[in-house]
C-alpha cells in the first residue's frame, strides 16, 4: 500500500510502498478515507517534536471503513464508519482504569510514535475507534478527532457551566470549535479574540462576540463587555506569553484559564490581584480523552459542531501535496484545514 512517511527530520515525507499491515486479536485495520494534516505535523517534519521509530507514518486526524478486524474484537465489522481517537493506550493501567488515558505510560500517539493516517490503511486497536454516524462526512470525523476534541476538552477542564461567559483567545482551528462548543454547552455569551479580521469575521457568523487585540488591549475591552465583571471562563489556543497573561487577567471571580496553546517560555502574573483575591484557577489542558469522543461525535451530528468553515480543501496522498501544505501551516499562510482523501 502507500504511505506518506517521515524519514528524517528536517527532510519533505516521501511517498512509500510499504506492506499492508496487518491486525493483531483486538486490533482493527480501517481503510483511510480522511487524514487531516495538522500544525503538528509541520512541528514532526521539522524535527521541533520527537517521532519515533522512523521511518513512520505520519497523521493522527483520521477516518475511514473497516477493511477487516482480528479475531477478539466485538464492536466492528467490515464495512462500518469509524473515527480513530489518537491515543493508543494499554486499556488496564491505573489511568486507563480512570478514563485518564493521556498519562498511560504504555501510551502511543498514532502518527507519532506508530504508524497514522496518511496511508491507505493503518491498524489500530479496537478501543481507539469510534462509530462515525453518517450524518458526518470522513473528512468531518477526521478533523473531530483532533483540534475539536481537544477544545472540548479545554470547556470540560474548565468546567463551563450554562449561563457563564467565555473569552476564546485565538481563532484556528480550535477556536472556531470552542466558540461553537462553549455556545453548545450553554455559554451565555463568547468573546473571540484575535488580530486577524478575517477569522475574526468568522467568529462573529457562530456567534461570538469579537474582540480585535490588534486595536486595543483586549482585557480592558473584555471589563467593559462583561460591565466590569470578566469573564467567567477563558481558553487560550495559541501559546503566547502575552495572550496567557491576557486569558488570567480578564477572568471573573471565582474564573477559571484554561491553557491549552504551547509554549517553553515563562509568563507573569500578580498572585494577590490576578490570582488570590479572585480565587481563580489556571489550568492545563492536554490531549483529549476517549470518552469525551461520543459527545462530541453528537454535537457534530446534531448541527451544533459545524465544520464546514473549518475543512477547506482536500489533497491526494501525494508527498508533493502534502509537503507543500505543511510548508504553508509553517509559516501561518495556509489554508484553515487541509485534509486528505487517499
Ligand atoms: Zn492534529
Ligand atoms: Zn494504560
Amino acid at each position: 500500500m502507500k504511505a506518506v512517511r517521515l524519514v528524517e527530520p528536517g527532510r519533505p515525507l516521501e511517498l512509500h510502498n510499504v506492506p499492508l499491515p496487518t491486525p493483531g486479536t483486538q486490533d482493527v485495520l480501517v481503510s483511510v478515507k480522511a487524514a487531516g494534516i495538522c500544525h503538528s505535523d509541520a512541528h514532526y517534519r521539522a524535527g521541533k517534536s520527537r517521532v519515533h521509530p522512523l521511518p513512520l507514518t505520519l497523521g493522527h486526524e483520521v477516518a475511514g471503513v473497516i477493511e477487516s478486524v482480528g479475531c477478539e474484537v466485538k464492536r466492528f465489522k467490515s464495512g462500518n464508519r469509524v473515527c480513530i481517537h489518537y491515543l493508543t493506550s494499554c486499556g488496564t493501567c491505573a489511568w486507563c482504569a480512570q478514563d485518564n488515558e493521556q498519562f498511560c505510560a504504555s501510551g502511543q500517539m498514532i502518527g507519532k510514535y506508530r504508524d497514522g493516517g496518511y496511508a491507505e490503511f493503518m491498524v489500530v486497536p479496537e478501543r481507539s475507534v469510534f462509530q462515525l454516524p453518517d450524518e458526518i462526512s470522513f473528512e468531518h470525523g477526521a478533523v473531530l478527532m483532533c483540534s475539536s476534541a481537544t477544545s472540548l476538552h479545554a470547556l470540560r477542564k474548565a468546567r463551563l457551566q450554562p449561563g457563564e461567559t467565555v473569552a476564546v483567545f485565538g481563532v484556528g482551528g480550535l477556536g472556531l470549535s470552542a466558540i461553537q462548543l462553549a455556545k453548545a454547552l450553554g455559554a451565555k455569551r463568547v468573546f473571540a479574540v484575535d488580530i486577524n479580521p478575517r477569522k475574526l469575521d468568522l467568529a462573529e457568523t457562530l456567534g461570538a462576540v469579537a474582540v480585535n487585540a490588534s486595536l486595543a488591549d483586549p482585557v480592558p475591552r473584555l471589563a467593559e463587555l462583561t460591565k466590569d465583571r470578566g469573564v467567567d471562563v477563558a481558553l487560550e489556543l495559541i501559546g503566547l506569553p502575552v495572550t496567557m497573561q491576557q486569558a488570567v487577567r480578564s477572568l471573573a471571580i471565582n474564573g477559571r484559564a484554561a491553557l491549552v496553546g504551547i509554549t517553553e517560555k515563562s509568563f507573569l502574573i500578580a498572585p494577590y490581584q490576578e490570582v488570590i483575591n479572585k480565587e481563580a484557577e489556571i489550568i492545563g489542558v492536554s490531549d483529549h480523552l476517549a470518552a469525551e469522543i461520543p459527545d462530541l461525535l453528537k454535537f457534530a451530528r446534531d448541527g451544533k459542531l459545524d465544520l464546514h468553515h473549518i475543512v477547506s480543501r482536500t489533497v491526494p496522498l501525494d508527498a508533493n501535496d502534502i509537503n507543500q501544505t505543511l510548508d504553508a501551516l509553517e509559516t501561518f499562510s495556509g489554508d484553515t484545514r487541509v485534509v486528505i482523501k487517499p
